[in-house]
């Protein structure tokens, strides 16, 4: 196997969270490597989402979710992160000198003082819908993600769900499609009443059609490019939407993979801290974002900004031991060369 890497911590996940983990480790002077199973930084806000607007970043009334990941990627990049992408960590093992080992799936070894695990929902997929003949139009007509909202253009779209992407995205996409159709199995919507609002005004104004309460029964088309998509109602009554496109925005399923398998108390499918700290039930294994779970936990982005704070100040004494952290704010002391 590849010869150990030494760092004071090992961050597992790049996504926004990972990502300020590293400024925030920087600023107490330890350094940092990053493992991502994705070959690109940036979690969920890279992979699902790129083009979105996100509004509750504070100092940000709106930034699109791909900015945000280049300004986070700017301002950890003086403190030289180590990044191991395209590589999940299977391992994390104690060492005999009470350090952690972190071992990835390519065979990347990290030895680190602390680790810090900001893994998200863990390796993340879509919910499939279960149609015949499904894979045929996956990746052609039927995606999980927009990349690229002009990708949309003068085509007939259906989106299919009631959370938050299907009513974010036919909002979005209303701008640039020929016709937004939005099924969903009953008339609530589990969506920001914001944006639920929005979206029943563009219904009034003809530029998204409701169908509920219906779900998707079919598909038609061939050579992965759909011509329809066939609905139903509870009752079994059928109907065909003429469409070029289909989107599922059922939600990602939850897999937390190998880190379930690390002995870390958890609680449906999150790791549990103690939210002063963002310690797990390990010692020197801290977990904060999408991931980390205690009483009242709200999964935002800033909610994980400010536990990326917390878990740095809680590593420092495993990575300096016996020194003082003197608490200062970033205008001074500890701000990297050059800022
Ligand atoms: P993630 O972004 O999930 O990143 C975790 C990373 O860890 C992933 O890249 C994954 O590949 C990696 N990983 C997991 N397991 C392993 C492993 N074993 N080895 C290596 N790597 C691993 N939040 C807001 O605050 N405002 C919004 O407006 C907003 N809008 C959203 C819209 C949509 C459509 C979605 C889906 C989410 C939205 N969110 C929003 C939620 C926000 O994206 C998450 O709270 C945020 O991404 C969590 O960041 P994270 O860094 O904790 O995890």
């Amino acid at each position: 196997s590849s010869p150990e890497q030494h760092t004071d911590v090992a961050i597992i996940g790049a996504g926004p969270v990972g990502l300020f983990a590293i400024f925030e480790c920087g600023m107490l002077r330890m350094k940092c490597h990053v493992v991502d199973a994705l070959d690109m930084v940036g979690g969920q806000c890279a992979a699902l989402y790129p083009e979105k607007p996100i509004y509750d970043i504070p100092g940000y009334p709106s930034i699109d979710a791909a900015d945000l990941i280049d300004r986070l990627s700017e301002q950890c990049a003086s403190f030289n992160p180590v990044f191991h992408l395209g590589q999940q960590v299977v391992g994390l093992t104690r060492t005999a000198d009470d350090r952690w080992l972190v071992e990835t799936s390519t065979g990347t070894r990290i030895n680190a003082a602390a680790v810090i695990v900001a893994a998200g929902v863990g390796a993340f997929g879509p919910n499939r819908p279960p149609l015949d003949g499904l894979e045929q139009f996956e990746g052609k007509s039927i995606h999980y993600l927009v990349r690229r909202r002009l990708d949309y253009a003068g085509k007939r779209v259906v989106i299919a769900g009631g959370g938050d992407s299907a009513v974010d995205w036919a909002i979005s996409l209303a701008e640039v499609a020929a016709k937004i159709m939005v099924v969903h199995r009953r008339p609530k919507f589990r969506a920001a009443p914001e944006s639920v609002a929005r979206m029943d005004q563009l219904t009034k104004e003809g530029r998204i059609e409701m169908v509920v309460p219906y779900q998707l029964s079919g598909l038609e088309g061939s050579d992965g490019q759909l011509t329809g998509v066939r609905v139903a109602t509870l009752d079994g009554e059928e109907k065909v939407l003429d469409a070029d496109v289909l989107l599922p925005f059922f939600g990602l399923s939850m897999n937390l993979g190998p880190i379930a398998e690390w002995g870390l108390e958890l609680e449906r499918h999150h790791i549990k801290i103690e939210q002063s700290t963002c310690a797990t039930s390990a010692p020197g294994i801290f977990a904060i974002g999408d991931i980390a779970t205690y009483p009242g936990k709200l999964k935002l982005i800033l909610t994980g900004f400010a536990e990326a704070a917390s878990a740095a100040h809680s590593a420092f004494p495993l990575v300096h031991p016996g020194e003082v952290l003197h608490f200062e704010y970033s205008t001074t002391k500890g701000m990297p060369a050059g800022v």
